[in-house]
Formats: C-alpha cells, sequence, structure tokens
C-alpha cells in the first residue's frame, strides 16, 4: 500500500472498517512511513476527542431542569 492510498482509508482504518487484509497492509505500512505516521496520530487522537466528546454528559440547563423538576413535583402531588 502507498502514501496516498492510506491518506484515503485512514478513516476507515480508524473506524474498523477495513477488511482485515487491508487493515493489516495500512498498519504495515504506517510502521515504516514517517510521512503517513504522524497524519494517522492526529487523527486518531481527534477521534479519541469526539468519542470522549459525544460519551461526557451534557447538563440540561438549569431552568429546564427547575421546570421538570417542578412538573413532576405537580405529578406525584397528582395535580
Ligand atoms: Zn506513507
Amino acid at each position: 500500500m502507498e502514501c496516498p492510498e492510506v491518506a484515503e482509508r485512514l478513516w476507515e482504518y480508524l473506524d474498523d472498517e477495513l477488511a482485515a487484509k487491508e487493515a493489516a497492509a495500512l498498519a504495515f505500512h504506517l510502521e515504516g512511513c514517517g510521512h503517513c505516521r504522524p497524519h494517522y496520530r492526529c487523527d486518531r487522537a481527534f477521534l479519541v476527542l469526539v468519542v470522549r466528546s459525544l460519551r461526557a454528559p451534557c447538563p440540561a440547563p438549569a431552568r429546564l431542569r427547575m421546570v421538570v423538576r417542578a412538573r413532576l413535583d405537580e405529578l406525584r402531588a397528582g395535580r
């Protein structure tokens, strides 16, 4: 596998979407190529950040929480 193909398929590799044989060829290329490896590390770091941000809790605004809590209290009180 050559550099342009690696660049083109890097995201498929990172997303684990390549066939085992292609993934192995790409990994082999990354091991020996000082040009592609930094791209791989950068893209992988970006992917890790995206995954982390998706897993992080996304707190609701305080006002919304208050409204929901008040409505739940009303429902509990049978109003
Ligand atoms: Zn390369």
